[in-house]
C-alpha cells in the first residue's frame, strides 16, 4: 500500500516538474514581453543592450586569451598556445553545452591525452575547478550589475564597485556548472547593492549566447588551473608509468568465457577432451591473477616467463604486517 503511495507522489511530482519545463519558456517571453511594454525608448534600450553584450564579451576575450595564458606562462614557462590548443575539444563542447559540468569528462580527457597531465591531479583540481572557479561567470555577474545600476540611473560609489566584485566572485563560487546558473546567483550581487532584482528580465534576452561563452572561460580556467598544479607538484608524483595499474583501470583483456574457465579449471580455455593441458596462461591472464593476488611473484604455477619478462611493478609482501 506504502509502495503504490509512493509511486503515486512521484508520478505527480515528475508530472509537475514536466509541466512546469513546458510552460517554462512562455514564461520567459512574457516576462521579457512585459519589460519591453515598460520601455519608453526602445531603441536606446537596444543600443545599451548592444553595448552591454560587447563588453561582456570584451571581457571574457581579454581574460580567457590573455589574462589567463599569461599567469600559465609565467608560473609554467610554457608555451599557453600548446596547452590550449591541446584542449580546442573541451572548449568547442564547453561552448555548444553550456554547462562546465556537462563538458567535464571531454576536458579531463583533453588534459589527459592531450596535454599529459597526471592522472591524480586532475581528478581533484578538474572537479574542484568545474565546482567553484568560475571567471567567467564572476566577470559576467560584474558587468550586469553595473549595466543594471546605470540602466536605472543609480550612480556607483567605489565602495558600491568593490562591493559588487566581491559579491560577484561569491555568488559564481555557488553558481552551478549548468546552463544559465550565473543568471540566478544574480540576485545576489543585486541585493547587495540594493539594486532592482527583477531587471534581470532585461538581460534574459541575451543571456543564452553569454552564457555560451562564459562557458568556455570557466572551462579554459579550470584547465589551465591544472596544468599550473601539475607543475607545481611535478616532483612530488612519480611519473604515471611508475604507477600501479588498478585492476578497474585496466582495458578487458581478456573474454568472460576465459574468466570463468580460468576460475573452474586454472586455464583460460577449456582443455580439450584427451588432450594436454597447457603449460601456460595468456600473458594478459596472468598480470590479471597477479593483480588481483596483490602482485606476488612467481604469479602461477604454469606461468613459466622470465622475471624480467613483466611490465608491471612486483611487491614483495612477505614481512609485511597489517594490524587491524
Ligand atoms: N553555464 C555556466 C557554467 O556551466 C555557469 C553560468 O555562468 O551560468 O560554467
Amino acid at each position: 500500500m506504502s509502495k503504490i503511495h509512493m509511486f503515486s507522489k512521484t508520478f505527480i511530482l515528475l508530472w509537475v516538474l514536466l509541466m512546469m519545463t513546458r510552460y517554462f519558456p512562455f514564461g520567459i517571453v512574457f516576462l521579457v514581453a512585459g519589460k519591453i511594454l515598460e520601455m519608453d525608448d526602445l531603441s536606446s534600450m537596444g543600443k545599451k543592450l548592444g553595448f552591454y553584450v560587447i563588453t561582456v564579451v570584451m571581457g571574457l576575450i581579454l581574460h580567457g586569451l590573455f589574462i589567463l595564458p599569461t599567469m600559465y606562462f609565467f608560473i609554467t614557462k610554457k608555451s599557453p598556445v600548446v596547452y590550449i590548443r591541446g584542449i580546442l575539444q573541451a572548449l568547442l563542447i564547453s561552448l555548444a553545452t553550456s554547462s562546465s559540468s556537462a563538458t567535464l569528462p571531454i576536458t579531463f580527457k583533453c588534459l589527459l591525452e592531450n596535454n599529459h597531465i597526471d592522472r591524480r591531479i586532475i581528478r581533484f583540481v578538474l572537479p574542484v575547478g568545474a565546482t567553484i572557479n568560475m571567471d567567467g561567470t564572476a566577470l559576467y555577474e560584474a558587468v550586469a550589475a553595473i549595466f543594471i545600476a546605470q540602466v536605472n540611473n543609480y550612480d556607483l560609489d567605489f565602495g558600491q564597485i568593490v562591493t559588487i566584485s566581491i559579491t560577484a566572485t561569491a555568488a559564481s563560487i555557488g553558481a552551478a556548472g549548468i546552463p544559465q546558473a550565473g543568471l540566478v546567483t544574480m540576485v545576489i550581487v543585486l541585493t547587495s547593492v540594493g539594486l532592482p532584482t527583477d531587471d534581470i528580465t532585461l538581460i534574459i534576452a541575451v543571456d543564452w549566447a553569454l552564457d555560451r561563452f562564459r562557458t568556455m572561460v570557466n572551462v579554459m580556467g579550470d584547465a589551465l588551473a591544472t596544468g599550473i598544479m601539475a607543475h607545481i607538484c611535478r616532483n612530488d608524483f612519480v611519473k604515471e608509468g611508475e604507477e600501479i595499474p588498478l585492476i578497474c583501470e585496466t582495458k578487458p583483456m581478456i573474454s568472460i568465457q576465459h574468466t570463468r574457465s580460468f576460475q573452474d579449471n586454472g586455464y583460460p580455455e577449456p582443455p580439450a577432451p584427451g588432450s594436454r593441458k597447457p603449460d601456460r596462461l595468456f600473458p594478459d591472464m596472468a598480470r590479471v591473477k597477479q593483480l588481483e593476488e596483490g602482485i606476488s611473484h612467481p604469479p602461477l604455477r604454469h606461468h613459466k616467463r622470465a622475471r624480467t619478462d613483466h611490465d608491471h611493478c612486483v611487491i614483495d609482501m612477505t614481512g609485511l604486517e597489517t594490524n587491524v
